[in-house]
């Protein structure tokens, strides 16, 4: 059977759920008590149970979107399309606006990892870059990357929570372990971290997908896992 992970078009409007929409990455107030001491960065899944702040608004042309913190995001006719695509395993959660959710998987799947390699390189570091934009040339930072049999590379990685800085790629089919009922919309345990914050990706069939597709979902952009 073929999976798709329900990526979605780049959306230009700036919508951030738990950060404020500015470049220092200010994390808002209700969050802190969540946040790493060392690297900033917070369990986005647990900062859903905390809510919202009551200005948060979310704007796109798509049903399905993915706000800039890397929430998975439908308006009500995107809500409507998943539920009626059979597709099961996701919760939605309102956010102040009463026009859109937050798409949340219960369920994780288990991805098999083995350590296959680390080696060191360099990458731009942004931190740096973030307190003076002048640096954007130069300056660069050693991380360590460790290269995984799932197919993903973590690199660096925060003394404090343990979280890595980033990670590439998504991980193989065959690393994890797919449930038996192909209306379950799932997401690997493994983080896809980004430079602020980790993205929960989502893995459907394509029987789930294609009912999506037929229903003229707005926004989505299946990519084939492999
Ligand atoms: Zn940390």
């Amino acid at each position: 059977m073929k999976y798709y992970w329900l990526s979605s078009e780049d959306e230009h409007r700036v919508n951030w759920l738990i950060f404020l929409a500015d470049p220092n990455r200010r994390l808002r107030e209700r969050y802190r008590p969540l946040a790493c001491s060392e690297c900033g960065r917070v369990n986005e899944l647990e900062a859903l149970r905390h809510g919202f702040d009551r200005d948060v608004r979310l704007r796109s042309k798509f049903d399905y979107f993915m706000s800039d913190d890397g929430f998975d995001c439908v308006n009500k006719r995107g809500r409507a399309i998943f539920e009626e695509s059979g597709a099961m395993g996701l919760e939605f959660v309102p956010i102040p606006d009463g026009q859109h959710f937050v798409v949340v998987p219960t369920q994780r799947v288990e991805v098999k990892r083995e350590q296959l390699e680390v080696r060191e390189t360099q990458v731009m570091d942004l931190d740096a870059i973030a307190r003076n934009p002048s640096l954007i040339a130069t300056a660069r930072k050693s991380v360590r990357v460790e290269v995984d049999s799932c197919g993903m590379e973590f690199r660096g990685c925060c003394g404090a929570c343990g979280r890595c800085f980033e990670t590439l790629y998504w991980p193989k089919l065959n690393s994890m372990i797919l449930p038996k009922d192909a209306s379950l919309v799932v997401s690997p345990d493994v983080l896809s971290e980004k430079s602020w914050h980790s993205v929960v990706w989502l893995l459907a069939s394509e029987a789930i997908v294609k009912s999506l597709q037929k229903a003229g979902l707005r926004g989505l952009e299946p990519v084939e896992a492999s």
